[in-house]
């Protein structure tokens, strides 16, 4: 059977998705690397590739002047993967759609060059279609392999839509909300086992928001419970999730 060819891309983001790829040792994605060819991946090769049966895209869309190049790859690929909060919710760059731009003040006299221009940073799927994506700040690396496998396999690939509480409570970790931290696990994405509440910090919701989540309430607890102010509970809810919010359209 020939190997699958996979590509991977990037727009604005800081590539930590892709430097977690090139980092990763583990048995299973050493498994994996002998039934995927990997024909394109600007971080670790220089070669390049007209057809790919998976494509998969780190960052966010924020220029119009990248739709041209996400529409070219989405001809070229059979398959396309958003991967990492960035190309799949806008991520942490979407908190520069509700903020005053910054761009004189950190970059000053060089604030105008052509490459910081930059407009709304929105997930990719708002320039073209995307078929499934791989979710986190990073992104979770064991889901890539997961979501791979399961395509390889002919499988529609499973994306958790239960929140991270649920995992956290399988691994019997002890509540932030215990230790009189805050916590956002009732309402983020699941798929991450519970990373961060179980090495002892509170989750963040880097892997978005499952459906319809509660946002009212959210906010009430991180104020209640999290004794965070108004504004910070305000803030804090949508670090990774700018772009899902309700007040975010
Ligand atoms: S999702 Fe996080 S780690 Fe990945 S590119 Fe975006 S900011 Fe970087
Ligand atoms: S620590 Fe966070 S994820 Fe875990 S049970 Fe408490 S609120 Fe839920
Ligand atoms: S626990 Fe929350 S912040 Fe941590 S990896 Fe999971 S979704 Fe992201």
């Amino acid at each position: 059977m020939s190997k699958a060819k996979v590509a991977f891309f990037d727009f604005t983001s800081c590539e930590g998705c892709q430097i977690e790829l090139t980092n990763y040792g583990d048995a299973a994605f050493l498994e994996l690397l002998n039934h995927i060819e990997i024909v394109e991946f600007r971080e670790a090769m220089s070669e390049k590739a007209a057809q790919y049966d998976i494509a998969f895209i780190e960052g966010s869309y924020t220029r119009e002047a990248d739709r041209k190049r996400l529409e070219d790859i989405r001809k070229r690929a059979g398959v396309v993967i958003a991967y990492g909060a960035c190309a799949a919710t806008g991520g942490i760059n979407a908190l520069k759609n509700h903020q005053k731009d910054y761009s004189e003040a950190v970059y000053q006299k060089d604030s105008k060059m052509p490459h910081l221009a930059s407009e709304k940073a929105l997930p990719i799927s708002a320039a073209i279609k995307v078929d499934y994506a791989v979710y986190g700040c990073p992104m979770d690396k064991y889901e890539f392999v997961r979501i791979v496998s399961h395509l390889l396999h002919g499988k529609t690939p499973v994306i958790p839509n239960y929140p991270v509480c649920m995992e956290c409570k399988r691994n019997e970790n002890v509540c932030r909300y215990e230790s009189n931290d805050h916590c956002m696990g009732q309402v983020a994405r699941a798929g991450c086992n519970a990373k961060c509440p179980g090495d002892g910090i509170p989750c963040e919701a880097c892997r978005g928001f499952v459906d319809q989540p509660n946002e009212q309430a959210l906010k009430k607890v991180l104020m209640e419970k999290g004794h965070l102010s108004e504004e910070r509970a305000q803030n804090k809810s949508r670090m990774f999730t700018a772009n899902l919010r309700s007040d975010s359209k």
